[in-house]
């Protein structure tokens, strides 16, 4: 591994640039789009990747290729990033979650009451291959847009919504100058209190941060005392929290933001007890908490990275028990058509869900109770549930 030349080269003062704020203007990494530009590949590999690649788009950076351990066929980094010809077998749909059922107007998803989507962009400073939205950097898709007039105009006429999410693709490859105008004009709304950036720049290119003042200067602006803006962070694995990583989380947060981080479980990245803890703990460590732990979504092409639902609570269940309180705040779900599922216990051959979120409001909060299905794969490979408890039911249960 050769991540020591992004962060302990000598400096030579007199050619360092600095970023306007005293700060070590820091190298750029150098995008890689072509399989011909990874020599690590062999031939054969490469030939066959290359098919793949024409499938699903492959885009990575020699930063994050540095962190790739050639040695191990089994790299978790590499995982992450670099094709794997099983994505072309036959598993799962491109929507698995059928989220153009809650496109409102061209670029805005409002599934959940509170919140909006704003898709503002479909380009990821690198790709990951277990993507639940790659059907977004496929040539026809049209569900983002740089215009985002009528999403504003839908935010504006539904007071309901106090949360919008900037996603894609991730915002944070937009330069700040793209990325301001759009956050000015969310402020401009007053019933919008949060605004969120999904983003894997912080473990994708953290020198993007600490390359850009002007980023900083945007949140320090925009995230105030009463309406914060939340960066909602995507590191899978603990490796992927490097020096410059953890620089880049830190500035992210003296400028004002909240960062809490979300991952999917996925095979071969984070699905080792140990490593899910060291990940949460670590993140505990710097101050940004374990948010989402999303199932894998049965997105198209998925399969090599998916694990079953009840493995995965297993796993998630174990690493909580290295972890301390607040490592261990993450709750383990399924981003389903109907709502966010939280996969909350088993026991003797049943399984237990609950509503985090819903669609229907009724279902908040609903308790779910089904037989055990160790080769279910997703929600909706459930039976029928056999015991459903609503909020009101559960509480007066638990008091009486
Ligand atoms: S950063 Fe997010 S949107 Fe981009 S490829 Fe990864 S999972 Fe998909």
């Amino acid at each position: 591994m050769n991540i020591k030349k992004y962060f302990s080269k000598p400096v030579d003062k007199k050619a360092q640039n600095t970023a306007g704020n005293g700060q070590e203007k820091a190298k750029s990494p150098k995008y890689l789009t072509k399989l011909a530009q990874i020599p690590q590949l062999s031939e054969i590999e490469r030939s066959d990747l290359e098919k793949v690649s024409e499938e699903f788009v492959f885009r990575t950076n020699d930063y994050y290729q540095s962190l790739i351990d050639w040695n191990d066929p089994n790299d978790p980094i590499r995982r992450i990033v670099m094709p794997d010809v099983r994505e072309l077998d036959d598993w799962g749909q491109l929507d698995a979650s059928n989220e153009e059922k809650y496109t409102k107007v061209k670029g805005l998803e409002h599934k959940y009451t509170s919140t909006a989507l704003l898709l503002v962009n479909e380009v990821c400073a690198a790709y990951c291959r277990f993507c639940f939205r790659k059907r977004l950097f496929m040539d026809e898709n049209d569900e983002v847009t740089k215009d985002i007039t009528e999403g504003l105009e839908y935010i504006r006429e539904h007071p309901e919504i106090t949360n919008v999410l900037l996603t894609g693709g991730d915002p944070m490859i937009m330069s700040t100058s793209k990325l301001e105008p759009i956050i000015q004009q969310i402020r401009e709304i007053d019933h919008v209190k949060i605004i969120r950036i999904g983003t894997k720049i912080p473990a994708f290119n953290p020198y993007k941060i600490l390359n850009d003042p002007s980023l900083h200067e945007m949140i320090k602006t925009y995230s105030t005392d009463e309406k914060k803006i939340y960066i909602m962070a995507h590191f899978n694995h603990p490796r992927e929290l490097t020096e410059v990583a953890v620089k880049g989380l830190n500035m992210l947060m003296q400028s004002g933001a909240i960062v809490v981080n979300q991952t999917p479980l996925i095979k071969g990245v984070n699905d080792d007890p140990d490593i899910l803890a060291e990940l949460f703990n670590r993140l505990s460590f710097i101050g940004v908490p374990p948010y989402y732990v999303f199932l894998c979504r049965p997105t198209l092409g998925n399969e090599p990275f998916a694990i079953p639902v009840e493995e995965g609570y297993k796993i998630f269940e174990e690493a909580r028990k290295k972890c301390s309180g607040l490592a261990k705040r993450s709750r383990l779900v399924m981003s389903h058509e109907t709502g966010k599922v939280e996969m909350v216990g088993m026991s003797d051959g049943q399984v237990f869900f609950k509503y985090n979120r819903s669609v229907d409001i009724e279902n908040d909060g609903k308790f779910l109770v089904f037989d055990s299905n160790p080769d279910a794969y997703w929600f909706d490979d459930y039976e029928e549930a056999h015991m459903i408890f609503p909020r009101e039911y559960s509480m007066k249960t638990l008091v009486s």
